[in-house]
């Protein structure tokens, strides 16, 4: 990116291997939503120009540096982009992800929509061969579903609840399926989205929020009792005329007991009436990143649990990614996911 709102394909020099350092040669990468903010300028100023974007992607490793043991090269890889300090009151109960000096690559230091990014070696997870890079290139945000899974403590019988349906939503379906086969109410208002689930998944109820109100319908479909966990993946809260926000919507959806997982990075407060939430004893949890997931993925995908295929709309050459940043911009509906590659 030479200035915000502007991606050029250029020549930025070899990267050096240093010890501990390993040399990956990218594959294939995934544009993050954070991507179109950082590319609006709207992390400014902890990204500058000009800097390389990029914090999910996969590829092979091209060198190892000195004293690098267990990766060789060739092998297929995927980096976990967070930096923690491990030093702060979080990081020191091992609570990575609320770190308080939490960086990642791609945003706080260069990152992998490159042809070759250098790494410390303590940073990758290797990949079973018969994955694909394609897919490999969404282990981060598929692990971010499954840390959001694991926060909420999802068990096998379960019904759950995930409110938004874009890249995190349909994420945290893939991790949610691996442990519980019962229903899963999904709620977006582009109907492009809703159809996603089902296409792919047994017993998956889409309810459009524009059309009518969630909660009611989700109450009615369970017999008045409400789901088990209901996950907040929206992020923003869009008025829509009769329907409560994502957030308190949630809350209303749980049984007795139930437990609410937030995840939406909105700028804006969403109100809840807390007594809503305590009548029933519910828990709210929140969930940020992710911790350790990434070995939970890549054993999913390994076996061919996941459908990673759904989160992806399309492949396009890496010298695309202007028009790539443009398409997700203009058409959020039809476009989970663009993957750019860099083979
Ligand atoms: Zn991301
Ligand atoms: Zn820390």
């Amino acid at each position: 990116m030479t200035e915000y709102n502007k991606v050029e394909w250029k020549e930025a020099g070899m990267p050096a291997c240093g010890p501990g350092e390993v040399v990956i040669k990218v594959a294939y990468a995934s544009i993050c939503g954070t991507d179109q903010h950082i590319f609006k300028g709207e992390f400014h100023p902890r990204t500058r120009t000009p800097m390389i974007m990029g914090h999910e992607f996969a590829g092979e490793i091209y060198e190892t540096g000195e004293g690098v043991k267990g990766f060789e090269k060739g092998e297929k890889v995927a980096p976990d982009p967070i930096i923690w300090c491990g030093k702060c009151p979080a990081c020191r109960r091992g609570h990575y992800p609320a770190c308080t000096n939490l960086k990642l690559i791609g945003i706080d230091s260069d990152g992998g929509f490159a042809q070759y990014i250098t790494l410390p070696a303590s940073m990758l997870y290797r990949l079973p061969p018969e994955v694909p890079l394609e897919h490999a290139a969404l282990v981060e945000i598929l692990s971010i579903g499954f840390h959001a899974k694991n926060r909420a403590g999802v068990n096998p019988g379960d019904v759950v609840l995930i409110w938004g349906s874009g890249k995190v939503g349909l994420s945290i379906l893939q991790a949610v399926r691996t442990v519980t086969d019962q229903a899963v109410f999904m709620v977006d208002i582009l109907e492009e989205r809703l159809s996603v689930g089902p296409k792919y998944y047994e017993h998956i109820i889409p309810v459009n929020a524009s059309e009518e109100d969630p909660v009611a319908r989700i109450l009615d479909e369970t017999g008045g009792n409400g789901v088990d966990i209901a996950f907040e993946a929206v992020g923003h809260a869009k008025h829509i005329d009769n329907v409560v926000n994502p957030v308190r919507g949630c809350i209303q959806s749980i049984r007795g007991g139930g437990k609410v997982c937030v995840l939406g990075l909105g700028g804006e407060p969403s109100p809840v009436l807390f007594r809503e939430l305590i009548w029933k004893e519910g828990s709210l949890v929140t969930s940020r990143v992710s911790h350790g997931e990434f070995s939970e993925t890549i054993e999913n995908l390994g076996k061919g649990t996941l459908r990673p295929e759904a989160l992806i709309s399309r492949v396009v050459p890496a010298s695309g990614t202007q028009d790539a940043f443009r398409i997700l911009e203009n058409h959020p509906g039809d476009n989970i996911k663009i993957v750019l590659d860099f083979s």
